[in-house]
């Protein structure tokens, strides 16, 4: 089927469904395939559910007038995104890095939606899959839509950007992450930068940390930038103040005290303030927008229980994202500091290295209150006094003996691990 005849179809539904298990009436149901499932088998399932239509890419699959064979449904998928795209004409922001996309995403939301009308990407989807969803569920009355990109490897940006087809685009930085798919941290550079490629080539606008040397090497001479930092030479000015524990910025003469923590967070809330500012948010806005915004699903949470106050950062991490939050901890005035570290996933042959790094650093910096958990931290070389468990269950027993009165904890280490399975025990 031509996409111009599927579009039709698509503006006559409720929306698009890629799940018979969650699907809303007078949807069109994209039959994808994931490794476990076929969704030409769940076809019936749909109709039943609900769905008006079905894009299938088997014959077998084909039970009514209301089915559209195609050759490849995530391509259908995908190209339908941009068709999209291309037919509501709003303005579209993109976003990639190593780290704080998702945090990044969020108070540019909030701060331009003080304003205009605006969506984002749900949740994190932001992939081959999840940016055409979010740019399908973009109506045409909206001024700007947000686009969360993410990437484990090299051209993988350069495709989502040719889907979504932004107009302004900024990396949040360049880290130490998914270093197994980009190979090094100069693979992660290239790989990140293809979004600054699609903004160049087509001469769009882009958002560059001029704190940030790596961002200013791989713009180079262009000069459709908006240049933000310290500096009063910048074309938005704000300055770092402090991070204790939450951050604190200097913009336009007012401080604006987020409740984020971390120092690691002023650039993810610096870019959103330059971006309120290039499209005329006003300050008083951009201030209460960004100090009424609050991370959730463990990430960088401040939770007190009783005397103990814990830095819940159990939601991802990174060689890049564990330095930064062992750094912001470092410099917090705090009595007793605890380290609660579990392993970071997808480093491929890095893994051994970018262990053994934390692991020494959180031992000259925490020395006595360091637990290390998981396979990679327990294979790697420390004096006695750092704790180390292969898995979270050996480290349960421990736990409750420990006498955690007045302290700050971290607890930070990949999705996988699960860390705030420890909040349940404290
Ligand atoms: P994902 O790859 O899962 O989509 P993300 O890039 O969207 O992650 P966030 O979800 O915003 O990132 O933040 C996850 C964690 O990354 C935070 O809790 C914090 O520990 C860390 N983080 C956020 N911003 C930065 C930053 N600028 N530098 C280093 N670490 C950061
Ligand atoms: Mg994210």
């Amino acid at each position: 089927m031509k996409i111009e005849s599927l579009y039709q179809k698509f503006k006559k539904s409720s929306g698009i469904s890629t799940d018979t298990r969650k699907l809303s009436e007078g949807c069109m149901y994209f039959a994808l395939k994931g490794d476990n499932f076929d969704g030409n088998e769940f076809v019936e399932q749909a109709f039943n559910g609900g769905a008006k239509y079905c894009v299938v890419d088997n014959n077998k699959a084909v039970l009514s007038d209301d089915c559209f064979i195609v050759d490849d449904v995530l391509t259908t998928l995908q190209n339908l995104a941009t068709y999209h795209r291309n037919e509501i004409d709003i303005s579209i922001i993109s976003l990639t890095g190593s780290n704080g996309k998702t945090t990044t995403k969020e108070l540019i939301n909030v701060v331009l939606s003080t304003q205009y009308n605006v969506s984002a990407t749900k949740g994190n989807l932001n992939n081959h899959i999840g940016v055409p969803l979010t740019l399908l569920s973009f109506s045409k009355d909206l001024d700007f839509g947000i686009v969360e990109m993410g990437a484990n490897h090299k051209k993988e940006i350069e495709f989502l950007s040719n889907i979504a087809q932004p107009d302004y685009g900024l990396i949040t930085n360049f880290g130490k992450a998914h270093l197994e798919g980009f190979g090094s941290i100069e693979g992660v550079i290239e790989g990140k930068s293809e979004l600054y490629n699609f903004l160049k080539t087509n001469n769009k606008t882009v958002f560059v940390s001029a704190d940030d040397s790596k961002q200013l090497n791989q713009i180079g001479k262009y000069q459709n930038t908006v240049k933000f930092g310290s500096n009063s030479n910048n074309d938005c000015v704000v300055e770092f103040i402090e991070a204790n524990p939450f951050v604190t910025i200097k913009y336009d003469g007012i401080e604006i005290n987020s409740q984020l923590i971390g120092n690691y967070n002023f650039g993810n809330i610096a870019v959103a303030i330059a971006v309120g500012q290039y499209f005329n948010v006003t300050r008083d806005n951009i201030k209460s927008a960004i100090e009424n915004y609050q991370p959730d699903n463990n990430r960088s949470e401040i939770i007190q229980k009783g005397s103990v106050q814990i830095i819940l950062d159990a939601y991802n991490a990174n060689p890049t994202s564990m330095l930064a939050a062992l750094k912001n901890l470092q410099q917090l005035e705090a009595e007793n500091k605890y380290l609660f570290l579990g392993d970071m996933f997808e480093l491929g042959a890095d893994a051994e290295k970018e262990h053994q790094n934390i692991a020494d650093f959180a031992e000259q910096n925490f020395r006595d209150n360091v637990y290390l958990i998981g396979e990679n931290f327990s294979k790697t070389t420390t004096s006695e006094s750092i704790k180390k468990f292969k898995k979270f269950e050996d480290l349960k027993p421990i736990l409750n003996k420990l006498n955690l009165h007045n302290s700050t904890l971290l607890i930070k280490g990949s999705r996988g691990m699960a860390l705030e399975r420890i909040l349940d025990i404290l």
